[in-house]
């Protein structure tokens, strides 16, 4: 009997039900089927990327070994995948130590996510786009608020105490709300009026969350101002040099540091690779996330252009998203092995879960019409709940 080889490349959270997904649908079904899984990642851990903004503000480890989430049954491969050689269902990897090493497979599933835009360097500041950036974020306010404890000039100490986010999705909010605490509790700590700290998040758009409705993004605002982040609307951070802020229409701020969260891209990598890209970037598939003009080759999550069917709507670059894609993933991969039709995609229900500091967040829920909201504790709680079931944590 021929050993299949079934790899996912990528153990984000696309990646990581993926593998469990696949392995569940076929050790259920095509029993006579013996089946190799090797899971590929440049890391030897899933990286917790919802919350990347908690290693700029506490040392809480965002990173989940590889072998404890799949502790047995998968081949764990730390390397890089460098090119996909169609014709030969064929993947080529360098490994940290540059090994070059070839890997046959007969189901190829591509979850290499996305990544985070970062500023030109002539824009100065921090972006938050790596656990290093946060790492260095943490630090560059830190070393801040101890200058600012030497600082005799109340100007200059108010100038180090305040920190301009750049750029309102969600990652900009979560960071902001996580900063204005976390900086305000270790400048009383250190001695400093938390007062004098300022949290400014410039959004470029006129309102926050153009993902739901106008009522829910006025609630978050309010929450935010409540938790000391003051909402600049209509303004573009165009760069910061030497502590000051140059915004567009000409205004200058001075300010301590910088931090830009500017959204998510698809990996440019799987243009490299030579599949099938859309203008943005994202893998073509079809609509049971066939990867178009391939064979074998499946694709899910944030590199992926994932749209409805029936609706012609495409899926958002959102973990929330990623998973139950996962799931459907499962039972196609399934399907196709049995040569039965396979499930195809519908999209997730509008829903966003968003954490405002660590003690805050607001849920919300779009179902049967209404709008349901929740907030303060339950709202973070449920925040807690979907990050962790993300990354498999129970
Ligand atoms: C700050 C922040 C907050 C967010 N908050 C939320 C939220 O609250 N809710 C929500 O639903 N979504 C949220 N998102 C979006 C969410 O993180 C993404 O949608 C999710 O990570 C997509 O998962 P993925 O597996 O497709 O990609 P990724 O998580 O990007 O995983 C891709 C994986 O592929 C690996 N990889 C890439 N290239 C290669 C290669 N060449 N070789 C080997 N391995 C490779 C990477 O190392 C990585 O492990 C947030 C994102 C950010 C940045």
């Amino acid at each position: 009997m021929k050993t299949l080889t079934c790899i996912v490349i990528g153990a984000g959270y696309a990646g990581i039900h993926a593998m469990n997904e696949i392995r569940k649908n076929l050790n259920n079904g095509n029993k006579k089927q013996s089946i190799k899984f090797v899971l590929i990642d440049k890391n030897k851990y899933h990286l917790r990327k919802v919350i990347l903004f908690k290693p700029a503000v506490t040392d809480e480890d965002i990173c989940i070994p590889l072998t404890q989430l799949f502790p047995e049954g998968v081949e764990l491969v730390q390397a890089t995948v460098t090119e996909i050689i169609k014709a030969e269902n064929k993947l080529l990897l360098r490994s940290i130590n540059d090994v070059v090493q070839e890997l046959r497979y007969d189901i190829l599933v591509v979850a290499a996510g996305s990544i985070i835009r970062r500023p030109e360097e002539s824009q100065g500041g921090l972006p938050l786009a790596t656990l290093n950036d946060a790492i260095n974020i943490r630090k560059a306010w830190q070393a801040n608020l101890r200058q600012a404890v030497e600082e005799a000039n109340p100007l200059e100490r108010e100038r180090l105490m305040t920190i301009a986010v750049a750029g309102a999705g969600i990652s900009g909010i979560e960071t902001a709300a996580e900063l204005a605490y976390h900086v305000r509790t270790d400048a009383q700590q250190l001695g400093l009026d938390p007062n004098q700290v300022h949290i400014s998040l410039y959004n470029a758009h006129e309102r926050l969350f153009l993902d739901g409705p106008g009522k829910v993004a006025m609630k978050l605002e309010h929450i935010l101002s409540d938790n000391g982040v003051e909402v600049v609307h209509g303004s573009r951070v165009l760069r910061e040099e030497a502590g000051s802020l140059s915004l567009s229409g000409g205004v200058k701020l001075p300010v301590g540091l910088c931090v830009w969260t500017l959204g998510l891209m698809p990996n440019p990598i799987v243009k490299q690779w030579g599949l099938p890209v859309t203008a943005a970037g994202f893998v073509i598939i079809d609509e049971s996330y066939r990867v178009k003009g391939t064979s074998g080759i499946y694709s899910i999550g944030d590199c992926a252009s994932v749209i409805n069917p029936d609706s012609g709507r495409s899926d958002g670059m959102t973990c929330k998203e990623a998973i139950p894609q996962a799931a459907r993933l499962g039972k196609v991969v399934a399907a196709d092995l049995e040569g039965q039709s396979a499930p195809a995609h519908t999209s997730y229900m509008d829903s966003f879960s968003i954490g405002i500091g660590p003690k805050n967040g607001l849920t919300w829920v779009h179902k049967w019409g209404i709008d349901f909201i929740i907030t303060g504790k339950m709202g973070y709680r449920i925040k807690q709940l979907t990050w962790n079931l993300g990354s498999s944590i129970k």
